[in-house]
């Protein structure tokens, strides 16, 4: 694995030589293009990644954003009056931009998102912008789905499709502290690298294309295991007896120690500010959780990959998001789920 640290100054590369400017310039007459962006889903993420973007893009660079909650866009153009264009739909986003990021929900969305952009095939000659397009995709999806439009991408000749989930949350998007988890061919992983530090701190190459989801699924069914096994751990601690700060810390010294330990610990008033001692509020959501931990499972049992935990722990956080006392709130209220002391 390769870790790629931010540039300092990414979009000179991107921008590339002034002769490409000039060529650039010719292919439109409405908009003084320099470079054009696009990013598609202004959701939790997308939206402050999007802010993230135009902050750091020249000026003069054109971000045309689309989503099919209009509310979202229209809020994004108040905010950013300059330089920022609403498209009708995605295929204008194909149309008009060079580089184009997609934060979307669930594989359907991508793959029909990715079907509007390339049919027809015609971006290089009918759109406004006749170079290959790099697309990069931030949706946590599974491989298999990422790949099929990635082969799409490449068989019609019109871009380049890499997967790039992210790390960090609803925070490290605002903040522009995400850590990307790229699946590229080595050739692209400079300027997909330079383009992702924009909205975020880490870039780490994992592979070829959907290397980046299949780490980011193994490292999410990880936390998904990590943090039941927390909770049920510090439940029979502390319904034994002991005091649950007194636990956390010795756990947190020894070999059962993890982030759903140390971190995000699921019972109130072990950590100061987790979700767990504000009600469960904010954080990762159990519903991400166990999106999450489904595209693991899909992805594994299609590579053959046999799991003993996989299947109770989807049932459990399927039981805790439809549990009106755990509906909507950060995975670690499986501690609440599971009848743990608060
Ligand atoms: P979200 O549901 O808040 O945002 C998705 C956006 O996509 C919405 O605004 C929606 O209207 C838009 N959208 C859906 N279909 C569309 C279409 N056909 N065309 C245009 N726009 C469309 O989701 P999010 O929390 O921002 O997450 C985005 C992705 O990032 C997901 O795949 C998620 O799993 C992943 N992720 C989320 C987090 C998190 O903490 N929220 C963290 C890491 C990764």
């Amino acid at each position: 694995m390769r870790t790629i640290s931010a540039a300092a100054s990414p979009l000179r590369r991107i921008c590339s030589t002034p002769a490409q400017h000039a060529s650039r310039r010719n292919f439109s007459s409405s908009y003084n293009l320099q470079a054009t962006w696009g990013f598609i889903g202004l959701g939790r993420m997308g939206y402050n990644m999007a802010n993230n973007l135009r902050a750091k893009i020249p000026a003069e660079d054109t971000l045309f954003v689309h989503d099919v909650n209009t509310a979202a866009t229209k809020t994004f153009l108040e905010e950013h009056p300059q330089g920022v264009r609403v498209a009708d739909n995605v295929r204008e986003v194909a149309e008009k931009a060079e580089t184009i990021i997609t934060s979307l929900p669930e594989p359907k969305h991508v793959k029909a998102v990715f079907k509007e952009m390339l049919e027809p095939a015609t971006l290089l000659t009918d759109g406004f912008v006749n170079k290959e397009r790099l697309f990069i995709d931030c949706s946590t999806i599974d491989p298999m789905s990422s790949g099929e439009v990635a082969e799409a991408a490449r068989s019609s000749g019109q871009g380049i499709f890499i997967d790039a989930p992210m790390s960090g949350g609803v925070v490290g998007a605002q903040a522009g502290t995400l850590t990307f988890m790229i699946g590229a061919a080595p050739e692209v992983v400079e300027r997909a690298t330079a383009v992702l530090s924009l909205m975020g701190r880490r870039v780490l190459h994992l592979g070829d294309q959907g290397a980046g989801l299949k780490g980011k699924l193994a490292n999410n069914y990880l936390l998904a295991l990590n943090n039941i096994a927390t909770a049920e751990a510090m439940s029979m601690g502390i319904k034994w007896g002991l005091d649950p700060k007194a636990l956390a810390g010795m756990i947190n010294i020894s070999t059962g120690k993890c982030w759903p330990s140390e971190v995000n610990n699921p019972v109130p008033g072990v950590i100061e500010g987790s979700p767990a001692s504000r009600g469960y509020e904010g954080g990762f959501g159990v519903a991400l959780a166990n999106k999450d931990l489904k595209l693991a499972l899909k992805a594994a049992a299609e590579a053959d990959v046999k799991l003993a935990l996989g299947e109770p722990a989807a049932a459990l956080y399927e039981a805790a998001e439809n549990d009106a006392n755990c509906k909507g709130k950060d995975f670690s209220v499986v501690y609440r789920y599971l009848g743990g002391k608060e």
